[in-house]
């Protein structure tokens, strides 16, 4: 008995090359209810600031659009132009485009 068991398994050696798969990550922003939030003080635009509600003067409360067509409440704003002259959303140097309700 002559068993010639032509066995062609060749020893698979080739590791598998590293599939990188792309995190198709889409970064779904939650930025993006700041459009309508202020985010420095977390409340919405419609309504007057936490300091501005707190001392009862929301008529005075108006929100401020800048270059980068990010909005804030005015008085958030300068204040937070004292400390830092950017938007603080999208770090761009802070210029007012318009002022109002
Ligand atoms: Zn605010
Ligand atoms: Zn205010
Ligand atoms: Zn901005």
């Amino acid at each position: 008995m002559n068993e010639s068991s032509p066995s062609k398994s060749p020893p698979k050696s080739e590791n598998k090359l590293f599939t990188l798969k792309k995190w198709n990550a889409v970064a779904m922003w939650a930025w993006d209810v700041e459009c309508d939030t202020c985010a420095i003080c977390r409340v919405h635009l419609m309504e007057a600031c936490l300091r501005c509600q707190s001392d009862s003067k929301a008529e005075d409360c108006v929100v401020v659009w800048g270059e980068c067509n990010h909005s804030f409440h005015n008085c958030c704003m300068s204040l937070w132009v004292k400390q830092n002259n950017r938007c603080p959303l999208c770090q761009q140097d802070w210029t007012v485009q318009r002022i109002g309700q």
